[in-house]
């Protein structure tokens, strides 16, 4: 495959030392460590103390700051840091520390270790990294970090918030496996069998060890860091993010690009996650719910939905940055009434099998039980969203991607006008 993966991946004890270890025998004996405040006292420190008694050539930089943004500030600061020596990289945190390290690693040709804080995410062996750029968020193509090496002590200490949004990440796995599986039934959209399995045996992992993972005993955190790399890796696998992404994430992204917009404060990608989880396997419940003579009276009433009708709803929804999501989403756009019917064609064909896809989602009640359990928030309120914008995502977060979900499925079954959810 494409991507070169990480290697070794070591969640231990002892993982520092190991680290150490490394860069002695890939003569890396000169590194810069990216840290921000916070992790700097969780792990950071550590980490320096151990590299130099280890012989190294150690500089650090610590991102100051209540909210670190992977921004052009940043990116700046992490380059000011460096001095004319070639250095490896070391992220010393979680997601937004490894991005920025990641992205200024692969721009500066620098070899890039990652040393996560906190089990909060699973973008941690990803290529992508996500910045900021006149305002707008944008996943530029990097590369993954070369071995990851996560402190299990420092990892298990980590705020039950983080842990617990690492936790929800993983849960939605169980909703974008099922839109993975919709999208190549449905759409003929690119699929692999065994990265879905991969992807939905990471979600069932974290499932059956919930309560140890609220707890947050070291044998749960080194499971829960283990499926976030997994997850990562099937993505790498794969060539993109469809098996770790569906229409959950959608909604995510909508409610961040909302935040930013209104210059409010960011909140845990995990968190959002798993609370767009709960509302996209109520989607699953209400579908499996349907028979279907049921579903073959909707498909009867339904009809494509009018182009000029679309771009002002994304108009409304996306303001400034209506153009960019139109553009991705041009092959729903363009639709013909001939391909719209041979998609209703397909769903009534293949209900069984949908059934089977919908079978493997959790009730939503489940995936609230879990997130409770792992100390998440459940409910959209608890996030600080109105009803109005939890309404908004489930309306518009679709637009965002060019992916057949169960949220489309919806539309065309005609759901979308019950808005039982809220
Ligand atoms: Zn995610």
């Amino acid at each position: 495959m494409p991507y070169a993966k990480p290697n070794p991946v070591v969640v231990a004890p002892d993982a520092l030392a190991q680290l150490a270890a490394y860069c002695h025998e890939r003569s890396h004996t000169h590194l810069l460590i990216v840290a921000d405040a916070n992790t700097d006292r969780a792990l950071g420190r550590k980490l320096e103390a151990t590299l130099l008694a280890a012989g190294l050539d150690v500089r650090k930089v610590i991102l100051h700051g209540e909210e670190i943004i992977a921004d052009a500030a940043r990116v700046y600061q992490v380059m000011l840091a460096l001095d004319g020596t070639p250095r490896a990289l070391v992220a010393a945190g979680s997601g937004t520390i490894t991005d920025i390290t990641r992205f200024v690693s692969h721009r500066a040709r620098l070899h890039f270790l990652s040393a996560p804080s906190a089990p909060s995410v699973d973008g941690f062996a990803s290529v992508g990294a996500p910045m900021l750029i006149d305002g707008v968020k944008i996943s530029l193509p990097t590369h993954a970090p070369a071995a990851i090496f996560a402190d299990l002590d420092v990892n298990a200490a980590a705020p039950r918030a983080m842990i617990a949004a690492g936790f929800a990440d993983i849960l939605g796995k169980f909703t974008s496996v099922a839109d993975f599986r919709l999208g190549h039934l449905l759409r003929d959209e690119r699929y692999d069998e065994t990265i879905a399995q991969r992807t939905y045996d990471v979600a069932r992992v974290c499932q059956v060890n919930a309560e140890a993972i609220g707890q947050a005993t070291p044998a749960s955190i080194a499971l829960l860091m283990d499926a976030l790399v997994e997850s990562g890796l099937c993505i790498l696998d794969f060539g993109d993010s469809a098996s770790a992404s569906g229409a959950e994430h959608h909604l995510s992204h909508f409610w961040e690009m909302l935040l930013l917009r209104k210059g409010r404060p960011a909140i845990l990608h995990g968190a959002k996650v798993g609370v767009a989880t709960v509302l996209i396997a109520g989607i699953y419940e209400q579908v499996r719910g349907l028979s279907r003579a049921e579903v073959a009276d909707r498909l009867e009433a339904s009809t494509l939905p009018d182009r000029a009708a679309e771009l002002a709803a994304i108009d409304a929804a996306y303001g400034a940055e209506a153009e960019a999501v139109a553009r991705t989403h041009g092959a729903f756009l363009d639709m013909t009434p001939e391909t719209y019917d041979t998609i209703k064609r397909r769903i009534l064909d293949n209900w069984d099998e949908i059934q089977a896809i919908a079978a493997q989602v959790p009730p939503p009640a489940e995936i609230a039980r879990l997130l409770e359990i792992a100390g998440g928030p459940t409910t959209v309120s608890e996030l600080g969203f109105s009803r109005a914008e939890a309404a908004l995502a489930l309306d518009n977060g679709h637009y965002l991607r060019n992916r057949f979900t169960v949220r489309k499925l919806a539309r065309v079954l005609g759901l979308d006008q019950e808005r039982s959810l809220l």
